[in-house]
């Protein structure tokens, strides 16, 4: 159908790709340097000819923050720089951190670290939520002459030769037969002389720049984890500020993860759970870790008075300095989360997305100047990277997440060795193997979790959890699930892994129904809450996430 229609071109200079603090941060940088430099030209300070570059951040969900999802302990350091010539505006933090503190949980104890490690310290460090944060970048933006779409996802990039032009939005008004109804409306096509991914993790356009330009290629395959995050509200006095780590249970020493606690203002409590998605036993769910964890007398005795607010679920880019994809080609830079710009040792990513998005307009603004778009000049984006505060805090921990994949004393042993030798270890690059396939096959069919036994006040099933995500999705459009090979599914996967789509999935959008002697799966895709962790661990890699139709998706303003 779409090689046949007519689509609206839009010309930009420069487009956006995602409302999140790496393309707001970029989109509202080049503003700036565009004003300056036009101040300067017009007052003759300096010579050169004033720009007047359209710049445009699209993003897929309904408003600017609605899919931003995060801890957040903000490092301020990545928003101090953005602002540093504007005295006017200051982000929207919640609070300063207190006091924090680490500890080990078996299953009924705890024990706190009698020192914090210096990668989980956080005095000086703010928190807030992404959600808020995104909506004041996007204000900022706008403010700047930038224009914001929310309401458009990209569905393709779009090629001429090597060279990236542009993206293509998503139709809308298909039905879920694939056949247009009476509203549908094509996506358009915006034509840009430079793209800026920042798309989160395992961006669709990505994906498709990976594949097509092979911008992955002599890098490590990008690892990730699933955090899974609840926001509670209590009536209880309650000091802001207060951060808690935990390690244990309910995982066990071969997996990697831990549990985080954060008190805000207004009686908030922010519980989440991060999982590495390389886990060996198919039926791991992180959903029901945070549940679990919620049970633990450390986190229970916090939550005993307060109500749950708000659910989501997001995948972390783990990999490191090594998993990052080349970072430029012909009209494409990549930034933020989509670049890898994560440091999974402080489990820290906003201040690396705030400066990548200011290399990336820095290299943007290059390139108006010059009116090249080739990477000979977006090249200095990846010399930018390398010259920065980014190198220096992410070359340390360059095999950091990469020790953990044999189990976490491993872990630790190896995060002692690479300390003492500036993050070589005993072996630099220390290998790392993609996610799905550390997956193992279950000794037994028919082997399941054992029922969660949801109370509704301090834990809950997955439908009463999505409930809380506030995710809706026009339901009478194609599921942007895309199972690529079904047979697979309710065959060889049942019985080799038994369906951990079931179980990876946290918002419940994979079921397996039996019928008479048969199984099928049913796609229930207006519960996702766009995690992408099913396209990560599917161990036959044969889903596909696409963009739902615009607006589509969860509503994590607060989140
Ligand atoms: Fe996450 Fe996939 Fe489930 Fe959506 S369907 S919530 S992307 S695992």
């Amino acid at each position: 159908m779409n090689a046949e229609i007519e689509r609206e071109q839009l010309e930009v200079d420069v487009l956006l790709v995602g409302g999140g603090p790496a393309s707001l941060s970029a989109a509202y940088h080049l503003s700036r340097l565009v004003e300056t430099h036009n101040e300067a030209v017009s007052s003759g300070k300096q010579s050169g000819k004033p720009l007047e570059p359209v710049i445009l951040v699209i993003e897929k969900g309904k408003e600017i923050g609605a899919h931003g999802l995060s801890g957040a302990v903000v490092d301020p350091r990545g928003f101090d720089e953005l602002l540093a010539d504007d005295a006017t505006s200051a982000p929207p933090y919640d609070c300063p951190v207190t006091t924090d503190s680490v500890h080990f949980l078996t299953e009924k104890r705890s024990f706190r670290f009698p020192v914090t490690p210096p990668p989980l310290r956080n005095h000086g460090n703010y928190l807030a939520s992404l959600g808020r944060i995104n909506r004041w970048l996007g204000d900022l933006c706008e403010q700047q002459g930038v224009e914001v779409y929310a309401g458009f996802p990209a569905t393709e990039l779009l090629l001429d030769g090597d060279r990236v032009i542009g993206a293509r939005m998503a139709d809308s008004g298909v039905g879920a037969d694939g056949q247009p109804r009476d509203n549908f409306e094509p996506g358009m096509d915006v034509i840009a002389n430079l793209t800026i991914l920042g798309e989160g993790p395992r961006g669709t356009l990505l994906g498709q720049a990976q594949k097509k330009l092979g911008l992955q290629q002599d890098r490590q395959p990008q690892i990730y984890a699933l955090g899974v995050k609840e926001v509670w509200k209590t009536d209880r006095p309650l000091e802001p500020g207060q951060v808690y780590h935990t390690l244990g249970f309910p995982l066990g020493t071969k997996e990697f993860g831990g549990g985080f606690i954060y008190t805000m203002n207004d009686g908030l409590i922010h519980v989440g759970f991060v999982a590495g998605l390389d886990y060996a036993d198919p039926r791991t769910d992180g959903h029901r870790l945070l549940q679990e964890f919620k049970k633990h007398p450390f986190v229970e005795g916090l939550l005993d008075t307060a109500e749950l607010v708000a659910y989501g679920a997001k995948a972390i880019p783990e990999g490191g300095y090594y998993a990052m994809p080349q970072h430029q080609s012909d009209g494409l830079l990549i930034t933020g989360d989509s670049g890898g710009f994560l440091n999974a040792q402080r489990l820290k990513g906003i201040h690396l997305a705030v400066k990548s998005g200011m290399l990336a307009a820095e290299t943007a603004f290059e390139a108006l100047i010059k009116e090249d778009f080739s990477s000979a000049t977006l090249g200095n984006y990846s010399t930018r990277v390398e010259n920065s505060w980014i190198k220096e805090e992410l070359w340390p921990v360059r095999n950091f997440r990469q020790a953990y994949q044999s189990g976490f004393w491993k872990g630790v042993f190896h995060t002692g060795i690479q300390f003492l030798t500036g993050g070589r270890g005993l072996k630099d690059p220390l290998p790392i193997t993609p996610g799905h396939e550390m997956m193992q096959r279950l000794e037994g069919a028919g082997e399941t979790n054992s029922p969660l036994d949801a109370d509704g006040k301090l834990t809950f099933d997955k439908l009463s959890s999505v409930y809380f995500a506030d995710t809706s999705h026009e339901e009478d459009q194609p599921s942007h699930l895309k199972v690529l090979n079904p047979a697979v599914c309710v065959k060889q996967c049942a019985e080799e892994f038994g369906n951990p789509c079931q179980y990876f999935c946290p918002a419940n959008v994979y079921e397996i129904l039996s019928e008479s002697v048969s199984k099928k799966l049913r796609i229930n895709f207006s519960n996702c809450v766009h995690c992408k962790t099913c396209e990560i661990m599917d161990p036959y890699q044969v889903i596909l996430w696409t963009p739902p139709e615009g607006g589509g998706g969860p509503d994590w303003k607060g989140m």
